[in-house]
């Protein structure tokens, strides 16, 4: 375990002086990549951190935890799993982010890689950039969805009729390159081809 570093403290203590709620016990391990990762327990009244080598990274993770302490004392008096990353943490997230000195770009470019439902929330938060960033997300996802497209028939199907090709074998029907097992396996048997492209 290292020692919590003091503006780790620093923060701590100032963001549950102005919420007024007592402040948690901090833990604080090194990992040596990039990204920062914590857990809130409620329970134990604690936050652990493991602190990547990302400065702002760090800071931004320990403003994520706090929010969660921040708002967990009230999601934990209902019944059924606990609310995590909702639009209340968001709101209380990204007020922290900005009463502690993280610029918006970075806060959301953090939530948004982690959660990417937090979009949602900053744009009806009107955080600056968010709705870029929201319809940005949204256009990634349409993209993977176009992908994903059903695949439509590009040449029906067919019996393969092997043809040399300079040093290649293709097929003379649909043209498709014929290499290694499959060519000894359609050289022997024979064999049928669709080629399909998505659409
Ligand atoms: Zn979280
Ligand atoms: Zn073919």
């Amino acid at each position: 375990m290292a020692e919590v570093p003091d503006w780790a403290r620093q923060l701590v203590a100032l963001a549950c002086a102005e919420a007024e709620v007592a402040p948690p016990r901090i833990t604080w391990r090194v990992a040596a990549r990039a990204a920062s990762s914590g857990v809130t327990r409620r329970g134990s009244g604690s936050i652990s951190l493991v602190a990547g080598t990302d400065a702002l990274d760090q800071r931004i993770t320990l403003l994520h935890e706090l929010a969660h302490w921040l708002t967990l004392p009230a999601a934990r008096r209902r019944r059924g799993p606990t609310p995590h990353h909702d639009a209340a943490f968001y709101e209380v997230a990204f007020a922290l982010y900005a009463r502690h000195g993280i610029p918006a770009p970075a806060a959301l470019q953090a939530e948004g890689t982690r959660y990417p439902s937090s979009l949602r929330h900053a744009r009806s938060l009107s955080i600056p950039g968010a709705d870029e960033a929201w319809r940005a997300h949204r256009a990634r996802l349409r993209e993977r969805a176009r992908s994903r497209a059903p695949m439509r028939v590009l040449v029906p199907e067919h019996r393969v009729r092997l043809v040399r090709d300079g040093r290649w074998t293709r097929c003379a029907i649909c043209g498709v390159r014929v290499v290694g097992p499959v060519l000894r396996r359609l050289r022997r048997r024979g064999g049928r081809h669709v080629l399909l492209s998505r659409a």
